[in-house]
């Protein structure tokens, strides 16, 4: 019960839950992926070749046209390759900004989440409305369990070299995996995959700022393969906190962003 209120709570608090279709004008993602919004997005339809929304009642399924387009380019390059239907997870509000659970960013429409379960036949509505994860990672060892397949390989190597994408992040138990099976092989496009807490369910891509938006880009993910140092030190027993932990505010959206609202 007390969930409950504080759930309404919240959505009466966050006007950007409440709106129902998308900003008209020019597509434009606007501010960042945490702190952002987006005008003119558009509707990634339930199903297409290669992949199935989820919890499609969330209507969580808007973003820029550049995300859909890529999105459905993706599903069907790996249909194209063979592997099963993809499922595909939150992109943003019709009008993006800060959902009211759950993650902080896909506020500006350039992320999206794809399961790391696949569908190999048509799911029922039901079943897309209340799916069960599948969950790559053994958190007891810190490293990927037996569900992890060449398949998800297949999956990761193909949404990454995509010259739209910027980063994906995934648990560091993936991304260690990826970089033991392709040990001695050609693995620059592993720069993209940027280790990260949880993931371990679903990767989460996200879009460069698309040339004349209002978006500001996020640094460059770092020279190199990522496999090394860097990647290790999660796996590195935790350092003893020293002073004391400052919790930053939330960045405030852009001006620009109260004109997308309305009452
Ligand atoms: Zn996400």
């Amino acid at each position: 019960m007390i969930s409950w209120i504080l759930a309404a709570a919240l959505t009466a608090s966050n006007p950007w839950a409440s709106q129902a279709f998308p900003a008209p004008g020019a597509a434009d993602a606007i501010g960042t992926y945490t702190a952002g919004c987006l005008q003119g997005a558009i509707p990634l339809p339930e199903r297409g070749t290669g992949y199935q929304l989820l919890r499609p009642s969330h209507r969580r399924y808007y973003g820029h046209p550049v995300l859909i387009a890529y999105l459905q380019q993706l599903a069907r390059r790996s249909h194209t390759v063979g592997l099963p239907d993809l499922l595909v997870g939150d992109l943003a509000m019709p009008r993006g900004g800060p959902f009211t659970s759950g993650h902080k960013s896909h506020q500006s429409g350039l992320d999206a989440d794809i399961w790391f379960r696949f569908a190999p036949s048509v799911l029922s509505r039901a079943e897309r409305e209340d799916p069960t994860p599948l969950d790559l990672v053994d958190d007891r060892r810190n490293r990927v369990n037996r569900q992890f397949s060449p398949q998800h390989l297949r999956l990761l190597q193909l949404a990454a070299e995509d010259a739209r994408v910027e980063r994906i992040f995934v648990n560091p138990a993936i991304k260690l995996a990826a970089c033991q099976a392709l040990q001695g092989k050609p693995r620059g496009w592993l720069a993209k995959l940027r280790p990260w807490f949880g993931h371990s369910a679903h990767l989460h891509v996200r879009l460069r700022c698309p040339a004349g938006n209002d978006c500001q880009p996020q640094a460059p993910v770092p020279a190199g393969d990522g496999c090394g140092e860097e990647l290790l030190s999660w796996f590195a027993p935790p350092k003893p906190a020293t002073g004391s932990q400052t919790v930053k505010a939330p960045a405030a959206q852009p001006a620009q962003c109260r004109a997308l609202l309305t009452p």
